[in-house]
């Protein structure tokens, strides 16, 4: 395996001193991972250097055509004061899946894992100690070619910056209002739906400014072909509890695979919950709501790990799930998760890579 060359910085930054504002994704540490890649040397030059400004091309491509994939995962702090990250070969392999969509060189699993462990524990001091607080982290490719003419590059460049966040519910798991959206879609099948790449985001920015101005914090969009069937929210997958399953929308390809999605599928299955990968259509919904049948709805993802939805607007139709509060199996899930994240339950299903 490649050397990583390490240079630490002459200047560090303060630590923020209040941890209970940290935000998201707003600061950043004081070193990052970067390493080249050239067509003919392949991936080359891994280091650890000071975090900052980087020197781009004007012309760069993917400035101009969104040759970009990237990943978001974190490093929790046990309240033993241990580092550790939760299933960070799943995420270096799914950089993998979206980097073949995007025809972008495929990168070796293991290496990054590693390279990402000796940043993190370089910056241990920056993981925050704040209970649901914790260290984003922020793997990504860009192609960097100065060229105009549309083809994949030949130059890229992978870097990790990593950003101390705090607690995402500061006041308990409070539910969320989301609101299916009927004009625009994110990604249909064949396209780049399954992968993390910046062009699905931009093409969410509409929705979701469209659901801001009725009120709904989140859009959940419906498929692209015959607009009916449940696909994802936004940064997040999504599941129902309709009488004792627990459903999810079975991946076509234009939704993508989340770790979290994939955990909470690991977890209800290792209870002996009754759990669907399957189409769910949006008036499926709708009936098992007026039925009664409607007992959870959450959406899961690395951010918040999961989102209770309270309220779900569909046309005119307004459905308040379990009284605009936090389900059992969303609760348990999320205590769950969070349990083995910050090292307060046993990690039973090999999901913690320690750090330090
Ligand atoms: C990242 C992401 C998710 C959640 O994936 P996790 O691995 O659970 O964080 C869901 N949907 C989209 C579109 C995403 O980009």
């Amino acid at each position: 395996m490649a050397e990583i060359r390490i240079e630490l910085t002459k200047n560090p930054k303060a630590k923020p001193a209040d941890e209970s504002n940290l935000g998201f994704g707003k600061i950043f540490t004081d070193h990052m991972f970067i390493m080249d890649y050239d067509t003919g040397m392949g991936w080359h030059d891994a280091r650890i250097v000071p975090y900052g400004n980087i020197e781009l091309s004007p012309a760069a491509m993917c400035l101009h055509y969104g040759q970009e994939v990237f990943e978001g995962l974190k490093a929790y702090r046990t309240s033993d004061g241990k580092i550790q990250l939760f299933r960070p070969q799943e995420n270096f392999k799914r950089l993998n899946v979206s980097n073949e969509r995007l025809v972008i060189p495929e990168i070796d699993v293991d290496f990054a894992v590693k390279a990402l462990k000796e940043l993190v524990e370089i910056e241990a001091d920056w993981v925050p100690h704040t209970d649901g607080a914790s260290l984003y982290i922020r793997p990504y490719i860009i192609a960097v070619d100065p060229f105009l003419g549309v083809r994949p590059g030949d130059k890229y460049l992978f870097m990790i910056i990593l950003s101390p966040s705090g607690a995402y519910y500061s006041s308990g798991l409070n539910p969320v209002s989301i609101y299916v959206e009927q004009n625009y879609v994110r990604a249909v099948k064949g396209g780049m739906g399954f992968t993390k790449t910046g062009g699905n985001y931009a093409a969410s920015l509409i929705g979701q400014n469209e659901a801001h101005k009725q009120n709904y914090s989140q859009v959940l969009w419906l498929d692209g072909v015959e607009r009916k069937y449940i696909e994802e929210v936004g940064a997040m997958n999504i599941f129902f509890v309709i009488g004792d399953e627990v459903v999810t929308p079975s991946l076509q390809g234009s939704i993508l695979s989340g770790i979290t999605r994939k955990s909470v599928i690991e977890l209800c299955n290792s209870w002996g919950l009754k759990v669907s990968e399957r189409r769910i259509s949006i008036d499926e919904i709708a009936e098992v709501y007026k039925n009664g049948m409607l007992k959870e709805v959450f959406g899961t993802g690395t951010a918040a790990v999961i989102s209770p939805v309270g309220h779900l607007k569909w046309n005119d139709m307004v459905m308040e799930i379990n009284d605009n509060k936090i389900g059992e199996i969303s609760q348990r899930v999320y205590d769950t998760l969070t349990g083995i994240q910050y090292g307060k339950l046993e990690d039973t299903h090999g999901w913690i890579t320690p750090v330090c």
